[in-house]
């Protein structure tokens, strides 16, 4: 199978290209269909097992159609003066929580490459990283937000800069890394924010183990589930 063959909005197939992607890997060739069609995915894969385009092909690819109708508005990039004009709200459509600020940067420039020229900014957060630059950043627009799970918890409970109103997609990926320690009470927390009236929310847990606090994680939060073990 082939990216051209995926259905893909133009966009999205002309920045595959651009990554220098010919074929999907397997875990997109399973990915890339079942959050297509709309399920929560548990992906058991490695890293290196292209597990990053495998979540963010399909969410971005979605998105892109509708963006001007989901999307939050934002500053005119010529115009607005931070510190001066009101500041704007990010309200992303997909949150992607991550345990380290390696990998954070690393799925934060993987997404910047597919929404290159689209309508959806991304932006990444982490711990030890310039809050006040990450606020700046937060303030031009956030579509797309890549975040460490503590330093997406300073955020959400300051509600004037994050708010996860428009919330779409919520991936955890390297869930077993982040599970094994005491982030239970953090995680409950990121994702009940997460979770809207509507319950329109879509779940996508990537691990590369899958122990019983990650099943846990799942059986609370994800419906309509596919699974995929390796
Ligand atoms: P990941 O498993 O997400 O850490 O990805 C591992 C590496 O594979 C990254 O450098 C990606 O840019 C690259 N990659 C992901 N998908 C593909 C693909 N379909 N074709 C070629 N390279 C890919």
């Amino acid at each position: 199978s082939k990216f051209e063959d995926a259905g893909l909005h133009p966009a999205m197939l002309r920045n595959v290209v651009l990554a220098g992607y010919t074929a999907p890997t397997p875990i997109q060739r399973y990915c890339l269909p079942a959050i297509g069609a709309g399920y929560d995915v548990i992906a058991i894969a490695q890293t290196g097992s292209g597990k990053t385009a495998a979540y963010l092909i399909p969410i971005l690819n979605k998105l892109m159609g509708k963006a001007k109708k989901l999307a939050a508005p934002r500053p005119d990039p010529t115009t607005y003066q931070p510190g001066l004009d009101r500041p704007y709200r990010a309200e992303p459509l997909v949150v992607i929580v991550c345990p380290s600020r390696e990998l954070a940067i690393q799925i934060f420039n993987e997404a910047r490459k597919f929404c290159y020229r689209t309508m959806l900014r991304p932006c990444v957060i982490y711990g030890g990283g310039p809050i006040r630059e990450q606020i700046v950043q937060l303030q031009k627009g956030c579509d797309v937000l890549v975040a460490s799970p503590g330093r997406l918890i300073d955020f959400i409970e300051r509600p004037e800069i994050l708010s996860l109103r428009r919330l779409r997609y919520m991936v955890i990926d390297e869930a077993d890394e982040m599970l094994h320690d005491d982030w239970q009470a953090e995680f409950t927390a990121i994702l009940e924010g997460g979770e809207q009236e509507e319950g329109n929310v879509k779940y996508m847990l990537f691990s590369a183990t899958f122990p019983k606090a990650a099943r846990d994680l799942a059986k609370t939060h994800l419906a309509e589930t596919h699974v995929r073990l390796r």
